[in-house]
């Protein structure tokens, strides 16, 4: 993952454990499970959901590095979620986008990952839309144990302008970011290249920053899945 812009600040809010721990996927699947992709690094681990929180500096015990996921509602974030690390049933495909206002805290052994509430709902009023700032922005800016973005976008879209206000907060935090483009499979093989590069300068992004995928047909998911274990670890990819 690469670093755009300049480093973000430190930790400043309180370090308190808050939120709900209402379970919105499976608990703690088992490390072997049927369908299991051994070419996939996220397929042989085991992963258990942790919670889902209100606060961006809520501690999680152990602390370890975290890779949250961001993306426009719709994009396609909780599909590609349960497509990378095996498990169909971990995050909730959602039929009603614009709902969770929550952090979704995922443990591997070795880090989180955290699923963002997704942006860009038409339909959240104000107060939502406040809300949801706030904890984005708390935790993109100042969660010390951040160690990478994953930024999803539909493929056959144009950026919209909370994509762009995405951009700017992303560049602003300094956090090493790959961009994902999700639903591939929407379009034909020739046509992959030309939206990568389109949707690369609309976003001023590296080619290699950027990653095709489809949850449906699995193309790039093992790649980003190591992509993701790489940043995990803090190496550059
Ligand atoms: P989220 O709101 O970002 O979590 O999006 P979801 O994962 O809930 O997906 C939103 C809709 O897009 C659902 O109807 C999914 O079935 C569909 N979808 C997600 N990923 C893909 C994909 O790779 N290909 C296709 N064709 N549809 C997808």
């Amino acid at each position: 993952m690469k670093t755009a812009g300049k480093r973000g600040g430190g930790a400043t809010g309180e370090d308190r454990t808050g939120g709900r721990t209402d379970r919105k996927g499976a608990p703690g699947a088992p490390l072997s499970h049927p369908g299991a992709d051994p070419s996939n690094p996220l397929h042989t681990q085991p992963i258990e959901f942790i919670g889902s929180f209100p606060d961006p500096q809520v501690r999680v015990d152990p602390q370890l590095p975290e890779i949250a996921f961001i993306g426009r509602s719709n994009v396609g974030k909780s599909r590609l979620l349960n497509a990378l690390v095996g498990r169909p049933g971990l995050a909730r495909v959602s039929g009603s986008p614009g709902k969770t206002t929550l952090l979704n805290f995922y443990r591997l052994p070795g880090f989180y990952l955290v699923d963002l509430p997704g942006y860009g709902f038409a339909r959240a009023s104000e107060g939502a839309r406040a809300g949801y700032r706030k904890l984005v922005t708390g935790y993109l800016r100042s969660r010390m144990t951040l160690a990478g973005v994953v930024w999803l976008f539909d493929i056959r879209h144009q950026p919209s302008s909370d994509d762009i206000e995405m951009q700017r907060l992303l560049a602003e935090s300094g956090r090493p970011v790959l961009a994902v483009l999700t639903k591939a499979d929407k379009l034909t093989r020739s046509n992959l290249p030309v939206r990568t590069r389109e949707l690369s300068e609309a976003l001023g992004l590296q080619q290699d920053q950027v990653q095709i995928t489809s949850s449906q047909s699995r193309l790039g998911v093992v790649e980003l899945a190591t992509s993701i274990v790489a940043a995990a670890a803090g190496e550059d990819t």
